[in-house]
């Protein structure tokens, strides 16, 4: 970039360069105390069905909130985690924290909605993950059926036979398996075809939300409805991730897509509010988002 733009911007440049690396460095090192300074957070954003304005399901997304930095997104330190090996322990602490906190709901008879938790390839690869997986739900006392796992479409480049495997495993202890941030990858529908019959639940990833219009580039509308009715064909439930407007909802709906996951109806929340939206019967369609993502 600083080729490009010419020398004078080398020295606005290397500073914050410079200020990335000890930022890196130094995250590197806090997050190895993260879990047991009970740093790590989990909020939940409610997947709703859009028949009834109903929460259908949960996501679980990680939040790391920094005595200095204050909160940090998972884009910016789970690649840290993964570099470092970290990532099995966090996930490990993600799937148990997500388990006893949907029992604790359905404890309080709040809900009986599935949980949902995102892992990396990695993790999914390792040698005693099922085991381990199998061990949470015992000692958190979940039944399967409440447990989803999403994993990327990028996840499944490495090592097709054992994600194959480990898939057909986890789905026949009755865990639900998504294939998150679908359209993405490189070879997006090859995958449908290879991954044919793994997968309850396609994510639609957001980029194809955002296009979504009633206006003049109308036609872009056709290939997120093409997706949306092979995944259907396919025997698979579709979930429109990133939904912000009221206009991409009614084209949702048209292209009978009622799984809703976005800002209209709720950004991720702590699990405080989150039991909140739990108790209500009906969520209330936002206004349309137009702000700056944000982590508060
Ligand atoms: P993802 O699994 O695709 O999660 C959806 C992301 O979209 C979340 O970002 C969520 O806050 C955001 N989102 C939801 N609705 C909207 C919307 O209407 N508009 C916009 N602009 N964004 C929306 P978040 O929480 O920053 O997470 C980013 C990614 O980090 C996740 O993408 C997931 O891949 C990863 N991640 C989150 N938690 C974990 C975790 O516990 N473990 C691992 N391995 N990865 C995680
Ligand atoms: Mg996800
Ligand atoms: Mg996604
Ligand atoms: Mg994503």
């Amino acid at each position: 970039k600083a080729k490009a733009t010419g020398k004078n911007t080398y020295h606005i440049y290397k500073p914050s360069a410079d200020k990335q690396i000890y930022k890196r460095i130094e995250l590197e090192n806090d997050l190895r105390n993260a879990i047991v300074t009970n740093q790590l957070e989990l909020y939940y954003q409610p997947k709703v069905c859009s028949d009834k304005n109903q929460i259908v399901g949960a996501e679980a997304l990680i939040r790391w909130k920094h005595p200095k930095w204050g909160i940090i997104p998972p884009n910016e330190f789970i690649p840290i985690a993964e570099e470092t090996g970290m990532i099995s322990e966090i996930e490990r602490w993600v799937v148990y924290t997500a388990c006893k906190q949907t029992k604790m709901w359905q404890r309080r008879n709040l809900s009986s909605i599935p949980i949902s938790v995102n892992l990396t390839a990695h993790r999914f690869l390792e040698k005693d993950f099922v085991q381990t997986v199998i061990r949470i739900l015992e000692s958190t006392q979940l039944a399967p059926q409440f447990l989803e796992i999403e994993i990327t479409e990028s996840s499944l480049l490495v090592n097709d036979s054992t994600v194959l495997a480990i898939l057909d495993d986890l789905r026949r202890i009755g865990i639900g398996i998504s294939l998150d941030d679908f359209g993405t990858g490189y070879s997006s529908l090859s995958y449908l075809k290879r991954f044919k019959g793994k997968f309850d639940t396609l994510k639609l990833d957001r980029s194809f939300i955002i296009d979504l219009s009633f206006g003049d580039t109308a036609e872009d509308n056709y290939i997120t409805k093409t997706i949306i009715n092979l995944a259907q064909y396919l025997k698979m439930d579709v979930i429109a991730e990133g939904v912000e407007t009221y206009e991409q909802l009614q084209i949702l709906s048209n292209f009978k897509c009622n799984m809703i996951q976005g800002y209209l109806f709720s950004k991720p929340v702590p699990a405080d509010d989150f039991a909140e939206l739990l108790s209500l019967n009906q969520l209330e369609i936002k206004e349309d988002y137009d702000g700056e993502k944000d982590y508060s």
